[in-house]
């Protein structure tokens, strides 16, 4: 297939007079549908748009550059709706280009689970022909700082290259896993650990060794399902502080039901209507899984209503319980466990790490079991970190983002699951006043927004974070006109 790929050499075409010029910092799927949707609805004064992203693609980000074809994507086809004005757009590019009739797992009782690698050639397809035209430019480089200067705000990346723009849309996306501290770093250092996103070295793994997988959500089961699909036979151990797994999809087609509106919504008054939700389903015989739905597509008011000691309380007693409802793994990977762990080389723990350590050529590792608290050891060849990412250092992680912190441009929520920003998504500065030129997307707006991770929340992020951006260039453009 072509891939339109623009090297790094690229450069940015001269501004036209009293053009507005965009950054968008980051690739991934929020900052190319932003991109993509900017390019439609620009007008005359809008320039070329911007996208740094060191990765060779635009739009696939973290999630959808998985090169191993066992990973998939956790929500059907046709719920993607991952173009603003056209939803059902991804399903029907699958049916288009052949891809489902060359990938016949796809197709479940539950909908089509398409492989996440195509929902990433997906999106490079969807921004092609932008940048056949030079309306959107992919810099293949990594942010590393910015400084706010007289004529707008000027980006270096790493190769030192500096480029002035108007406003910057900031889209960094997830953090990496965090390696839990019992794991010593000599045993990152030899491969004895490995990341569950690092396919390369999952593909290391020789198929009959002891694994012990730490986490228990998507990222691990994705790690299962690579390690599966290379016919691994040795003895694999899911270790999870709750032992919660993330729940199935629902057979056949159903809607979300369900009304949440409640008038002084806390963590308790919502688990209760989700329980009365799903107990009328249940005498109807239609899946809890509608309620979920229906929680999911209420949640962001839910969410914004709740004082902020309530959002605590859901984050400490319910984070885990929604997330294992809400991100649902693939009827595919259903499949595999309910055939594997019958001939049990899967075991599932719960409890915590102790202490981790090499033990001649493997890796001996002392747990806590959770329920009854008594200690176990294991030997095992290999660990993957499964944690996901780590949602407790958005800022430090990014030099650019910890630098424009410490100068007060921005600052984390008070939650600690993002950045701060205002119901328009402009970053809050550390005294408390929206930057009108500096622009948040994504799951970093999680503690503004509680429900921003799904392609679809996103997707209408994106278009809201249009609108505004493309009034606030219109503003600037007057203003220029009238100071003239
Ligand atoms: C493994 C995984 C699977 C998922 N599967 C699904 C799914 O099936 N369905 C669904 O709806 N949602 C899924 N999600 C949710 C996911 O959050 C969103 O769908 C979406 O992909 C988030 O995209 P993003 O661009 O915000 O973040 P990311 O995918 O993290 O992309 C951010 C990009 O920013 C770039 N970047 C970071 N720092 C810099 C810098 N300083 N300069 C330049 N570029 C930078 C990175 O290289 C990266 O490509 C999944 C998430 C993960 C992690």
């Amino acid at each position: 297939m072509l891939r339109i790929t623009m090297s790094i050499t690229q450069q940015p075409r001269a501004r036209g007079p009293g053009a507005t010029r965009f950054a968008i910092i980051g690739g991934g799927y929020t900052g190319a549908i932003i991109a993509r949707h900017l390019a439609e609805r620009a007008h005359e004064r809008i320039d070329q748009i911007l996208v740094f992203e060191p990765r060779t693609e635009l739009g696939a980000g973290l999630a959808y550059s998985a090169p191993d074809p066992s990973l998939r994507l956790n929500v059907a086809a046709h719920r993607m709706r991952a173009v603003p004005g056209d939803p059902g757009a991804f399903a029907v590019w699958l049916k288009k280009t052949g891809r489902l009739s060359a990938d016949v797992s796809a197709v479940t009782d539950s909908g089509i689970y398409a492989r996440r690698s195509d929902f990433g050639d997906f999106m490079g397809e969807l921004l092609r022909p932008h940048m056949e035209t030079g309306r959107i430019l992919h810099v293949r480089e990594q942010v590393v700082s910015m400084e706010r200067t007289s004529a707008g705000w000027t980006l270096f990346t790493k190769s030192g290259t500096p480029t002035v723009v108007d406003a910057v849309v900031i889209a960094t996306g997830h953090a990496p896993a965090k390696t839990p501290f019992q794991i010593p770093t000599h045993l990152m250092r030899t491969g004895q650990c490995v990341a569950a996103g690092d396919i390369g070295g999952l593909k290391r793994i020789s198929t009959d060794e002891t694994i012990l997988i730490v986490g228990s959500g998507l990222s691990a089961l994705d790690a299962l399902s690579c390690l599966k699909s290379r016919n691994h036979r040795g003895p694999i151990t899911i270790l999870s502080r709750s032992g919660l797994l993330p729940r199935s999809h629902a057979r056949g087609d159903f809607s979300p039901y369900g009304d949440f509106t409640l008038e002084q919504p806390t963590a308790i008054s919502v688990l209760r209507r989700f329980r009365d939700v799903v107990a009328e389903l249940t005498r109807d015989g239609v899946p809890w899984q509608s309620a979920m739905d229906a929680l999911r597509h209420q949640g962001q008011t839910l969410w914004m209503q709740m004082p902020q000691q309530e959002q605590r309380r859901v984050l400490r007693h319910l984070r885990r319980w929604y997330e294992v409802h809400r991100f649902r793994m693939p009827p595919q990977i259903e499949a595999l466990l309910q055939t594997e762990v019958g001939d049990a080389p899967v075991t599932f723990l719960s409890g915590r790490l102790t202490k981790v350590g090499s033990h001649g050529d493997r890796i001996r590792v002392d747990l806590s079991r959770r329920i009854t608290k008594t200690a176990e050891t294991l030997e095992v060849d290999r660990i993957i970190v499964a944690t996901g990412p780590d949602q407790s250092n958005v800022l430090d992680y990014q030099p650019f983002l910890k630098n424009l912190a410490d100068q007060g441009m921005l600052r984390p929520d008070r939650l600690g699951l993002g950045i701060d920003c205002d119901h328009l998504c402009r970053a809050i500065s550390l005294r408390g006043n929206p930057q009108p030129s500096i622009v948040v997307a994504g799951p970093l707006t999680r503690g503004r927004f509680g429900e921003i991770t799904g392609v679809p929340e996103i997707a209408s992020q994106a278009s809201a974070i249009v609108d505004y951006l493309l009034r606030w260039s219109t503003q600037q453009t007057r203003t220029i006109e009238i100071g003239a």
